[in-house]
């Protein structure tokens, strides 16, 4: 039995005196072993792992079809830099197309940007988005991990609410951003959010804690949709309750997916 470490085993083959058959036996033995070594070393070290060609072949189309899916997010995201479907595209400092997220990611989905959004454009950095952060952290996720966007891509002055003409001519930018994602869950933060997602009039109250069918398009099969208070409104309302309330919701959606659920010591 050969218990070399495979850099040993390589120096053995490489410096090895002329051999015999026996030796020569002993060699191809050794070589075997070597073989196994390494192969060992690497499925363990994690760097590599031992791949089929038909896996490779999956890895390769399935980094194609990533690759593919960020050049589609890429380009929406110029088009709603250069949009002046509405008035509020003269308004803007910066539009907030939104950020981050693969194919199967939770996408939490807002109201329009506010202020700090506006100036960074980048969606959820101000207040509520430390919080939202906050909420992701919690749920044992990072924010990179997630995608983050709203129905509106520009901020209404005022931080006033969405208008129904606004939405109509903004919210196919988050559609087809959802279709190119095709996440496994939406997180609606808020009523603006949940009912223009869910086409319907009903409060956070009525929607929120349990999960809806988001329809992308008329073939396309529905994504799960939990509504849960928006993160302003957190801030704005900050009891026991409502805390809890949201905690419960992201618990519905990390079981809905099938990830653990932090303890924190919440109950
Ligand atoms: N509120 C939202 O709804 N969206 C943001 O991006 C920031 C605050």
């Amino acid at each position: 039995m050969f218990r070399l470490a495979p850099g040993r085993l390589f120096y053995c083959l490489i410096v090895s005196e002329p051999i015999g058959l026996a030796a020569m036996a002993e060699e191809i033995d050794i070589k075997k072993v070597a073989r196994q070594h390494l192969d060992m070393d690497r499925f363990f070290a994690g760097d590599f792992s031992i791949k089929s060609e038909k896996s490779r072949t999956r890895e390769q189309s399935l980094q194609a079809e990533a690759d593919q899916a960020a050049g589609r997010m890429e380009r929406i995201a110029g088009r709603v830099r250069a949009c002046r479907r509405c008035p509020l595209g003269e308004l803007r400092t910066n539009a907030v197309p939104g950020e981050g997220g693969w194919r199967g990611c939770i996408a939490f989905i807002g109201e329009a940007p506010g202020a700090d959004e506006d100036a960074q454009g980048r969606p959820f950095v101000g207040r509520a988005g430390k919080l939202l952060d906050k909420i992701i952290a919690a749920m044992g996720l990072k924010r990179q991990d997630v995608f983050i966007g709203n129905i509106l891509k520009c901020r209404p002055p005022d931080n006033r609410d969405p208008r129904p003409d606004e939405i109509v001519k903004c919210l196919p930018y988050l559609q087809e951003q959802l279709d190119v994602l095709k996440p496994e869950t939406i997180v609606a933060l808020g009523a603006h959010a949940a009912r223009t997602l869910l086409d319907n009039n009903k409060s956070i109250g009525q929607l929120r804690g349990k999960f809806h069918d988001y329809y992308p398009g008329a073939m396309a099969k529905p994504i799960k949709l939990m509504a849960t208070y928006h993160p302003a409104y957190l801030l704005r309302n900050y009891s026991d309750a409502s805390r809890r309330a949201v905690w419960e919701d992201m618990q519905q959606v990390l079981k809905e997916l099938g990830l653990p659920i932090p303890d924190h010591g919440r109950k």
